[in-house]
């Protein structure tokens, strides 16, 4: 080993020089990462495969400017070197070199560390008067050369530069190194990555544009990063994440600090940013230092209802008080992502851009300031979205550079809305990569499936001992859960069984699937269509636990008492079942009402005699299990669980799996008893994984609500002379069940809505954060609660599937050199699962509001009957009301008092117009008054609206509702439920975004990008509406808010 000593001048990424002297050890062994090698050198880890055409070497100036090119998975053989990420980590901050690091880490990118200043032969002092950037590419150069002569030639190398006296001086030097530009490696070698090709124009389009930028300033410079730290520390400035206002985005944001208090001042309720200059080019999301403003210049939050608002939680109105009020002074963290921009047309308006190539995109989210993109695509992309990323945001710059990634498509086309809502809600969901589906098991009519002979030795086998059956919404392919349940030798005791898909047999951990299983976090179900987290070939099949075929399981196994269900012994382990029956919820429920003419498929075949010795067995354990389970719900009930809105109609399907109709769904108890076995094993479960791993166990909790959140619905209760006690769950459960109003079943549907938007959250956590008494599920009214039965579309049911089986034989698992998650490691788990739940939610929702507006944008709403709808009122407030749409589904406000100051006065008959007049809002009511009189909108009526379409074609188009009369539709009954109106929409709008397509396709065939996109994209187009519906009752579709979040069912 060879001492020497290295001296760096660095330039920190806040642009202050830093002189740096290192001891430096050179050795002759450093690893080379490759399979080609000829020196065994010590490879461990990720190695780059010996069959490619040539291995390449970035220069530093590319992995600092152009990383996202290499981030492309296509791009094979990368070898990044020590010189180039020390140059991205001190001149790009953390945030870049992280993802760098992140990129070597990842085992889908074919690429590697090398670490050239440590190699003795590949090393290159600086010499005396060389400049950083010559001496870099100078040491990337010598890099690459060592390469080729340490794999002795066996492989090309080459490098690539930005820097053309780099190829003249290289490029002929060595034979089987080559020294070339980005953009001709790209020609040569990867003609057929579009993508990348498209991303490098864009990125050298906006470094260009960047170098020519006016030195004018536009905003205050940031402070240097040591002043921040030490302004926090003295208590100067604060530090916290902006937050910036979505109804008044332009001038409204605030900073939420951590419960951070100034010594002198109260800062509970945030630090508000008032303006763009003050707002000092941070964007929503970054985390900020601020400087509290003189008290003379602090101001109020502004809180009339805005165009466009819609929900809000009570106990805002008093905001308008000034509060303290501040500017930023600097950026400790960016947290720029990619954003979804629309081009704007070209009509001249376009007077900012001096150069015609320089466009101001407007991103979809209006917490978003414009983006300056340069392109030499300004006119194809008119009216298209366009993914695009923030460069820098200079203080000479009214708005942050940026360049394109990916176009999406025109704006407006069902495709392009549905990426728009993936994107900005951070949803990646790329096709299975071929090498992750290598990983798969096959099972292949020449080549079936079959029980393994050692898994059979390992696990406990029920297929001839235990009758196993599912239940599930008609046409389920994806079979999580079975049950068992029968009588023990005695009668004195009852075995109940809840048998899960053992997913984690087929997935090891750390495997590429398991990988893109935790990035996906959960399958992701849109209006109309879904994303699985698992590949078809497991969660459709092999996971599936489907009739008649043998399948691993994870099972839990109870003995009951049978009078009084006391818990005997509890069992879990691994399992093969075989189930005999899959069974659908109406045909179980048909069987317990003994109803004659339940068809049971699986029977058909047999005679007569033992079609009735079966059909008796079955019955019999359907009816086992209905004892069971509404024993175990009274157990809960009597704690306390909420029975809360929950989704109520069901799509029926065809053999093609189209709905054919959405049908109200009939309260069935077989739909109750399989929910009761479940939070009943996902309870055991718990308290199994958490016994045993007290610190470090993932289990799902469910905080009280606060109850200030219950004010609404207290108030609203009152006004229809109900009683609603909110002190605890049980005295919740208890009074929404008695607020039933006879004549209108959409009261209490209301109240419940409103009790579940007041709910908290239902959370993952890891048990070593919390102490135990804040483990209890508030909406189960359990004392521990996981999930752990369905582990084919939630990754979280993984995570406690792992945990289960080291509990279960800690052995087995260390002998397979498995190792637990740490506390730290389970929580950001947990954080990160949180995190994808709500994203997944925030899109469902969005993607229903698309699909409501473009089947309203086809409608005159004038002329078409549809367009009008009876709605309830379920708020009042000081210049309008919130309304609920039952046939639509759809919630907003609807305005009694327009801009110009005119009001809504109702004639006679109930018809509503504009007069000039004035608005008094009550607690329960709303009234105007004009020269007609006064007209009155109270809590729960019934009035009619009229539905058009808001246009908004930079960030997606909203419903607008409008009173047409305070009288109740004419011709709506209440008792009929509404989604007949949803499926039809869901539907046609599907049609007509399909011919619309179409047309285009046959219009334009020389465009094929945009289709292979769609191509690309929708990984299973099943009419997903059904799946929407049942899978959820945690995302109920009557109340997208929220509800979903602690939907008690489910929960
Ligand atoms: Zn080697």
């Amino acid at each position: 080993m060879i001492k020497t000593e290295k001296i760096l001048h660095l330039k920190s990424s806040r642009g202050r020089k830093v002189r740096v002297v290192r001891e430096h050890y050179l050795r002759e062994r450093v690893p080379c990462g490759s399979c080609l090698c000829q020196a065994a050198c010590d490879n461990d880890g990720k190695v780059l495969p010996g069959d490619l055409t040539h291995y390449v070497v970035p220069d530093v100036g590319v992995v600092v400017d152009y990383l996202e090119i290499l981030e492309f998975r296509e791009l094979q053989g990368v070898v990044f070197t020590q010189t180039a990420c020390q140059a991205v980590q001190h001149s790009k901050g953390r945030r870049q070199y992280n993802r760098l690091r992140n990129l070597l880490k990842d085992p889908r990118h074919d690429c590697v560390l090398f670490a050239n200043e440590f190699q003795e032969y590949s090393y290159c002092p600086r010499e005396k008067g060389e400049c950083q950037e010559r001496w870099q590419t100078r040491c990337v150069y010598s890099a690459a050369v060592w390469y080729h002569d340490h794999l002795a030639g066996m492989m090309d190398i080459v490098m690539i530069t930005e820097d053309r006296d780099a190829i003249a001086q290289y490029g002929s030097l060595n034979s089987g190194v080559y020294v070339i530009s980005v953009q001709d490696f790209l020609r040569d070698f990867w003609p057929q990555v579009q993508g990348a090709h498209e991303l490098y124009s864009s990125i050298s389009q906006a470094l260009q544009e960047k170098e020519s930028e006016a030195p004018q300033k536009e905003y205050s410079e940031h402070l240097p990063a040591e002043v921040l730290e030490a302004g926090i520390k003295s208590g100067r400035y604060i530090k916290g994440t902006l937050n910036i206002s979505k109804h008044r985005p332009q001038n409204e944001a605030s900073i939420m600090t951590d419960g951070l208090s100034n010594k002198s001042t109260d800062l509970s309720r945030g630090v508000l940013v008032d303006g763009g200059k003050n707002r000092n080019r941070a964007v929503h999301g970054d985390v900020v230092v601020v400087e509290l403003l003189p008290k003379s210049e602090w101001r109020g939050k502004v809180t009339a209802l805005t165009e466009g608002q819609g929900e809000e939680k009570g106990g805002e109105e008093n905001e308008s008080q000034p509060m303290p009020t501040g500017r930023v002074v600097g950026i400790l963290q960016r947290n720029w992502r990619d954003y979804v921009v629309t081009f704007p047309p070209r009509d001249g308006t376009q007077s900012q851009s001096r150069n015609s190539q320089r466009i101001l995109a407007v991103p979809w989210d209006r917490r978003i300031p414009k983006i300056r993109i340069s392109t030499q695509q300004a006119d194809a992309l008119q009216d298209h979205r366009v993914v695009v990323r923030i460069d820098s945001w200079e203080s000479t710059s009214l708005y942050p550079n940026g360049h394109s990634v990916r176009v999406l498509g025109p704006a407006g086309e069902l495709e392009t809305e549905v990426q728009t809502i993936l994107i900005e809600n951070g949803i990646h969901v790329a096709p299975f990569s071929d090498a992750q589906l290598r990983e798969m098991p096959v099972n292949s009519p020449e080549k079936p499936w079959t029980i393994d002979p050692a898994q059979a030795a390992e696990r406990r086998d029920l297929r001839e001992s235990h009758l196993v059956f599912s239940i599930d919404p008609r046409g389920c392919e994806d079979v999580d859960d079975t049950l068992s349940v029968r009588s023990l030798p005695g009668g004195k005791l009852l075995e109940l069984g809840v048998h899960i898909a053992d997913v984690t047999h087929f997935v090891t951990e750390g495997s590429l699937t398991d990988l893109e299983a935790r990035l996906r976090a959960t399958t992701y179900y849109l209006a109309d269509r879904r994303y699985d987290m698992l590949p078809a070939v497991l969660s459709a099949d092999l996971c599936s636990l489907l009739g008649g075929v043998d399948r691993y399981a994870m099972s839990v196994m109870w003995e009951l008492d049978a009078h009084t269900l006391a818990v005997n012994k509890v069992w879990y382990g691994r399992t093969i079942i075989r189930s005999s029956y899959q069974l659908h919820y109406e045909l179980a429920q048909a069987l317990l009402n003994g109803e004659e003419e339940a068809e049971v498929p699986e029977l058909s075949e047999l005679g007569p005699e033992e079609k009735d010795a079966k059909l008796a067995e079955l019955t019999q354990a359907l009816e086992t299990l209905t004892h069971v389970a509404r024993q175990l719900r009274a157990q809960r009930d009597r704690g306390g669980a909420l029975e809360l809105e929950g989704v109520e109609v069901r799509a029926q399907l065809d053999e093609q799996r189209n709905i054919t109709a959405l049908v109200p769904r009939q309260p069935l108890e077989v739909h109750e008893t399989v929910a009761e076995c479940m939070i009943y094993a996902n309870h055991w479960v718990a308290r199994k994984i958490q016994e045993t791993f007290p610190h470090q166990a993932l289990l799902r909790r469910h905080p009280p609500p606060r109850q200030e959140f219950f004010s609404q619905l207290v108030d609203s209760a009152k006004a229809r002379g109900f009683a609603i006690d909110t002190r605890t769950n049980k005295a919740l459960a208890d009074s929404l069940d008695q607020a039933l109003d006879p004549q209108d079943p959409l009261v209490n549907r209301l109240l419940r809505m409103m009790a579940t938007a007041a709910m908290s959250q239902a959370l993952y956590f890891s048990t070593g954060l919390e102490s135990q008494d804040q483990f209890y599920h508030y909406g189960l009214a359990l004392d521990r609660y996981t999930h752990f039965t369905s582990p084919i579309r939630r990754y979280a049911d993984i995570v406690v599937h792992r945990l289960l089986a080291a509990a279960i034989d800690p052995e087995r698992e260390a002998g397979l050199g498995r190792t637990l998650a740490s506390n730290k490691e389970l929580e950001e788990m947990a954080q990160h699962i949180n995190n994808k739940n709500m994203a997944a939610q925030r899109a469902q929702k969005s993607s229903t509001a698309l699909f409501q507006c473009l089947y309203f944008k086809e409608r005159d709403p004038q002329t078409d009957p549809s367009c009008v709808a009876d709605a309830v009122i379920y708020s009042i407030r000081n210049n309008g009301i919130l309304v609920f749409v039952p046939e639509y589904g759809v919630k907003g406000p609807v305005y009694v008092k327009n801009r110009d100051g005119q009001v809504v006065a109702a004639g006679p008959d109930g018809s509503c117009e504009w007069q000039s007049g004035s608005v008094r809002q009550h607690s329960d009511h709303i009234s105007t008054t004009s020269s007609c009189g006064t007209s009155t909108f109270r809590l729960f009526d019934h009035i009619t609206v009229r539905i058009s379409v808001h246009s908004a074609p930079f960030h997606g188009d909203s419903l607008n509702l409008e009173v047409v009369s305070n009288k109740p539709h004419r011709g709506a009954e209440p008792q009929q439920t509404p989604s007949q109106g949803r499926s039809q929409l869901v539907q046609e709008v599907v049609r007509l975004a399909e011919e619309a397509s179409q047309q285009a396709q046959e219009k334009k065939a020389a465009q094929p990008k945009l289709s292979k996109e769609e191509r690309e994209f929708r990984q299973s187009k099943t009419p997903n509406l059904y799946s929407l519906l049942e899978e959820v009752r945690e995302l109920a579709l009557m109340d997208l808010d929220r509800a979903a979040r602690v939907c008690a069912t489910t929960a």
